[in-house]
C-alpha cells in the first residue's frame, strides 16, 4: 500500500491507497500546489489565522473540493489545542470552517454522518485520517499530540460507537521527518513517559539533541489501538525538507500556508 499523487489541473494532492480501498470514502492530503493564494502563503493555503484573506482560503476550499469531490461548503474544522480531546462531528455542524466559528477546541474530529469532511490542519505536525466502513476521523498530532495518543483516543472512541480496529484504516499523512525534528530532552522525555521502550527505536539522540520520529511513534499508538499492521500507511515526505510540495512551521515560522489532510463519508445515492 502507498500512496497516490492526484494532478486536477494543477491542483496536486495524495490519497492513500488502503484508505481508498475501503469504499465510501473520500479523502485528500493537499501539498501547497494549486490554490490562489499570493505568497507568502502560495497556494492552496488552509490557514486563516496567519494573514491570507479568507476570500483565498475559502476559494482554496472549493477549488480542492471540485478537484476531490468532496462538498467543502459542509466542511468542519476544529481550534487545534495540541491536546487529545476527540468531538464526535453532527449534521447540525456542518460548514462550521471559518477560524472563529469553529466551536471546538479539538485535535480529533468523528463522524459516522454521511458528506460531512472533517479538516485537519497542519504545517509540520502529523495529520491521521482514520476510516472504516460507515465511520471516519481525522486527528492531528503534533509532538504534543502524540505524546498524548491522541490517535489512538481517536480510535477508542470508534470502537465506543461499534467500529471494530481491525476494521480500521489509517494514513499517517507529510509531517516532519525525524531527519529535520531535533528537539531538547523534553520531547523525548514525554514520549518515553506515554510509551514507554517501545519508543525507543524512534528516538535518536545526537549530542545535547534529539531526533525523534512522530509518524512511527503514532505508527505505535494505533498499533496498540488494536489496528493491523498492514492497515497503516505512512507517508514518506518530510514537511520541512519539501518547502516545493508543502510548508514547513519549522523551517518559515507564521509567515505561511498551511495544508490540510480531509475525510469524508460518502453521501448513499
Ligand atoms: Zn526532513
Amino acid at each position: 500500500m502507498s500512496f497516490t499523487e492526484h494532478n486536477i489541473n494543477g491542483l496536486i494532492y495524495d490519497t492513500a491507497d488502503g484508505l481508498s480501498a475501503v469504499g465510501g470514502i473520500r479523502h485528500a492530503f493537499t501539498t501547497r500546489l494549486g490554490g490562489v493564494s499570493p505568497a507568502p502563503y502560495d497556494s492552496l493555503n488552509f490557514f486563516e489565522q496567519n494573514g491570507d484573506t479568507w476570500d483565498n482560503v475559502s476559494q482554496n476550499y472549493r477549488l480542492l473540493g471540485d478537484a476531490a469531490g468532496l462538498d467543502m461548503s459542509r466542511a468542519v474544522g476544529n481550534r487545534q489545542v495540541h491536546g487529545d480531546v476527540v468531538r464526535f462531528i453532527r449534521q447540525e455542524d456542518a460548514g462550521k470552517l471559518r477560524w472563529d466559528e469553529r466551536p471546538y477546541n479539538a485535535d480529533a474530529l468523528i463522524t459516522d454522518v454521511p458528506g460531512l469532511p472533517l479538516v485537519a490542519y497542519s504545517a509540520d505536525c502529523c495529520t491521521v485520517l482514520l476510516g472504516a466502513p460507515g465511520t471516519v476521523g481525522a486527528v492531528h498530532a503534533g509532538w504534543k499530540g502524540t505524546a498524548l495518543g491522541v490517535v489512538g483516543k481517536a480510535v477508542a472512541a470508534m470502537e465506543n460507537r461499534g467500529v471494530k480496529p481491525s476494521a480500521v484504516h489509517a494514513a499517517i499523512g507529510p509531517c516532519i521527518g525525524a531527519c529535520c525534528f531535533e528537539t531538547d530532552a523534553d520531547v523525548p522525555d514525554a514520549i518515553r513517559a506515554a510509551l514507554g521502550t517501545d519508543a525507543e527505536a524512534f528516538i535518536e539522540r545526537r549530542g545535547e539533541k534529539y531526533h525523534v520520529d512522530l509518524r512511527q511513534i503514532n505508527r505505535l499508538w494505533l498499533l496498540r489501538a488494536g489496528l493491523e499492521p498492514q492497515n497503516i500507511e505512512l507517508h514518506p515526505d518530510c514537511t520541512a525538507c519539501r518547502l516545493d510540495r508543502y510548508w514547513s512551521h519549522r523551517v518559515l515560522g507564521m509567515r505561511r500556508g498551511g495544508q490540510i489532510a480531509v475525510i469524508a463519508l460518502e453521501e448513499e445515492t
